[in-house]
């Protein structure tokens, strides 16, 4: 546990009113936590960010809590810095998974555990642990969706079906993309999907830094060069951000009205947006990755690297981050379409029942 004075160090500079308190009344802190963040321009991380913050201030702990903006450069500075400020414990999602191979090198020489969170911070051996989802679980469910919606859809095949990746800086979205695949191989082969514009692989499909707008463009371009004779069935998209991106270039040539039915669409993060667009009859599905509980992991592991004890683990061959298998503990997502969301993201509290009214 980092002492008084080390912080008030930090508080001091920030001349912050808690660190009076703190000052004034001796209070005991546990450590100061470092916690950077992606963006703020999707909601989960957010959440992500605001329950760890909670989480570790209820069990006694400072925190330093940044958001990058997806701006490379400025991750490394806000890592660098938290670094300088003493942190005791760094949980990191990473905006490009492979550029923080300096910043973790520093950590360890100032003996800073380095905690991965959702995303895998790769080439780097200074990564102690990983905190995350199932991750190829979530491309299975995606691609399962994909498919009960299709046969519900559109009867028996052959579809016409569009593949979308994640950013091909994010491990996460590989695992995505080949979980999904593992469903969907076969049905290609078999000629039950067709994928029309032959475009398939992480390197064509990719979506750099998960970016909505270009997923649309994207999907313009495919709809011009390859559907002018054909219809689309469906689309595999790997996150709500693209999916609202894919509808919307969609709805733009009329799919959703009179006969030309809306292609089944997946997503993931159970974005309000989207939910939303799930009952109005757009999106198809999302997947629900409780962001409240992965927080929890995270936090656990914090409070057992502060103590000096061994984080709780459920998994120690997945993740190799291209040095080492980094230990992790894996959480399961739950898929959410039209027939459960209720049940999920609002008894549950993730999203309030009066945003649905
Ligand atoms: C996360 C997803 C998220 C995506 C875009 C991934 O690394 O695991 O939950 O949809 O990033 O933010």
């Amino acid at each position: 546990a980092v002492k008084v004075e080390e912080i008030m160090t930090f508080k001091t500079l920030a001349a912050s009113t808690a660190a009076a308190l703190v000052f004034a009344t001796g209070a005991y802190a546990d450590g100061l936590i470092g916690i950077a963040m992606p963006t703020k321009s999707s909601a989960r991380w957010i959440s992500d960010g605001n329950s760890m913050q909670e989480q570790l201030q209820e069990a006694g702990f400072e925190t330093i809590l940044q958001y990058a903006e997806d701006d490379i450069p400025n991750q490394v500075a806000q890592i660098e810095n938290m670094i300088t400020r003493g942190v005791d414990v760094l949980v990191i999602a990473a905006i490009d998974g492979t550029t923080l191979s300096n910043a973790l090198e520093n950590a360890y020489y100032a003996d800073i555990p380095v905690i991965s969170y959702d995303r895998l911070i790769r080439d780097s051996e200074y990564v102690s642990y990983y905190a995350t989802f199932d991750n190829f679980q979530v491309g299975v469910q995606q691609a399962t969706s994909l498919v009960d919606g299709l046969e519900e859809r559109f009867g028996d095949g052959p579809y016409n079906v569009e593949l979308f990746g994640g950013s091909p800086d994010d491990n996460n979205a590989y695992f995505f993309y080949n979980g999904a695949m593992s469903v969907l191989d076969p049905l290609i082969e078999d000629g039950t999907i067709n994928i029309v514009s032959g475009q398939m692989g992480m390197d064509t499909v990719g979506t750099l830094r998960w970016d909505g707008a270009v997923a649309q463009a994207r999907m313009d371009n495919l709809l011009s060069a390859y559907y002018t004779d054909e219809m689309v069935h469906g689309v595999l998209s790997p996150y709500d951000g693209l999916s609202i991106g894919i509808l919307s270039s969609l709805k733009g040539v009329g799919y959703g009205s009179g006969d030309m039915k809306m292609p089944i669409v997946t997503g993931q993060d159970a974005e309000l947006p989207s939910v939303k667009s799930i009952i109005a009859g757009e999106q198809y599905s999302t997947v629900f990755k409780d962001t409240r509980e992965l927080a929890g992991v995270a936090v656990d592991m914090v409070e057992a690297l502060v103590e000096g004890s061994e984080p709780e683990i459920n998994d120690t061959e997945t993740y190799d981050n291209g040095v080492k298998v980094v230990p992790s503990y894996l959480l399961e997502p739950v898929l959410v379409d039209s027939s459960n969301w209720k049940e999920i993201v609002v008894d549950s509290g993730y999203h309030p029942a009066d945003a649905f009214e």
